[in-house]
């Protein structure tokens, strides 16, 4: 129950092979355009399939990639299994990725669940007790309301038109939505009313899809195709992610830091906070749960001329925040990471990395200026 393939196959490509067969990923990622290569090498987060892990490379049972220096060389749970957690590590500094292999499991049908309800409100208690009673969770957070989506197993469709209208959501409406209202009333007196209203719809609609009970899809359709997605309807985002049972508390930091940064410089993102519950993973030297359970806090904003440097400000704003909490960024999902976020977040093992690809790479061929104000 394996699947290997070039490394430049995108993975919701693979999903639609696999689907003939009746098969598919153990993790449906939303972005279906990450590439095999970047799957295997790269950070990734999921947490509406994470019901064992929530990072696309630790399902990556092999890798071949050809060296700096022109060798080819691989890694499987059979063939130098101790070089895979420095591989799913490697973005690219070992060599480059040229076959991946993940694996995969019969097609599910999963239920997607939603509960509404004031952040003052919400507890870790009551956190913990959704961990412990559904396979998966996620938050999405809309203003000063919290949607808690839960996933589990299902036997049946059922409203999975919703299914469509989620993805919808996603690759288009959300951010479209978002940008037009700001760019129309931004600098107006209305534009504190006109976000406001724009909230208000989004949490009915949460509420709606609540009291319909929620709605079935197939696994990989929860994968979201970007490919077509107009400029207008893109987005942007960061990650940073906390340990779980901090999770609450650092919600709500959050919100006074948020609305504290909209006082002094009158922004603030128009699109839901993400947080990702995601589990204890060490398959990867750099996994973000090594040492525990993790929920993230991710802004998300779809930025216009009106505001790309206001979502630049903040972005480097909530890095500061952050990395005094000792929050964990991504080095593909966390914008203006700097070396000392990232020494601070994965210490020894940001530095066992650095000297595993300097040995392999003594001339530095892999490495660009990104990386270059990175490594130790
Ligand atoms: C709208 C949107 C939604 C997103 N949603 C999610 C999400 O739900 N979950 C999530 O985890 N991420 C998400 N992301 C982030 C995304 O996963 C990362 O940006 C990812 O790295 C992009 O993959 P890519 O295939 O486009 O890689 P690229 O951007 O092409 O490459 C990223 C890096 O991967 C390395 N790389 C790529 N291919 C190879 C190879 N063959 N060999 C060696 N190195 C290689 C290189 O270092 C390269 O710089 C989202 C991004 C966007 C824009």
């Amino acid at each position: 129950m394996t699947f290997t393939a070039e490394a430049g196959l995108e993975m919701i490509e693979a999903g639609r092979l696999l689907r003939k067969v009746n098969l598919q990923f153990l993790l449906n990622i939303e972005i279906g355009n990450l590439t095999l290569g970047s799957a295997a090498c790269c950070q990734t987060k999921d947490s509406l399939d994470a019901v064992e892990f929530g990072q696309v490379n630790s399902y990556v049972t092999a890798v071949k990639w050809v060296t700096p220096s022109g060798a080819l060389e691989e890694a499987s749970e059979h063939k130098n299994p101790e070089l895979l957690p420095l591989i799913r590590a490697s973005y690219g500094l070992a060599g480059i990725v040229y076959e991946v292999t993940l694996r995969i499991k019969p097609l599910e049908i999963i239920r997607f669940d939603y509960e509404i309800m004031k952040i003052a409100e919400l507890t870790q208690a009551h956190v913990s007790g959704v961990i412990a009673s559904n396979q998966c969770m996620v938050c999405w957070t809309v203003d000063d309301d919290v949607v808690i989506q839960t996933r589990n197993g299902a036997s049946e469709l059922r409203h999975e038109w919703l299914a469509d209208s989620r993805r919808f959501g996603w690759s288009f409406l959300g951010a479209f939505a978002g940008r037009v209202g700001r760019g129309l009333a931004s600098g107006t007196p209305v534009s504190n009313l006109v976000e406001e209203i724009g909230f208000g719809v989004e949490i009915g609609f949460y509420r709606l899809i609540s009291r319909l009970g929620g709605f079935t899809l197939h696994g990989p359709d929860k994968m979201v195709d970007y490919s077509k997605t107009p400029r207008v309807g893109r987005y942007a985002f960061t990650f940073w992610a906390f340990p779980r049972e901090e999770w609450v508390k650092n919600l709500k930091d959050y919100l006074t830091f948020r609305d504290e940064h909209f006082r002094r410089h009158g922004f603030r993102c128009n699109m839901p906070l993400g947080s990702y519950f995601v589990k204890k993973d060490t398959s990867s030297l750099l996994s973000y749960t090594y040492e525990g359970d993790v929920i993230s806090l991710d802004p998300i904003h779809a930025p216009g001329g009106v505001d790309k440097d206001a979502w630049d400000r903040f972005l480097r704003e909530f890095n500061a925040w952050a990395h005094q909490r000792g929050g964990i960024p991504l080095l593909n999902q966390s914008p203006f990471v700097t070396r000392a976020h990232v020494v601070s977040a994965y210490g020894h093992r940001w530095k066992e990395l650095c000297d595993w690809v300097r040995t392999g790479d003594p001339d530095r061929r892999m490495l660009n200026e990104f990386f270059q104000d990175l490594v130790v």
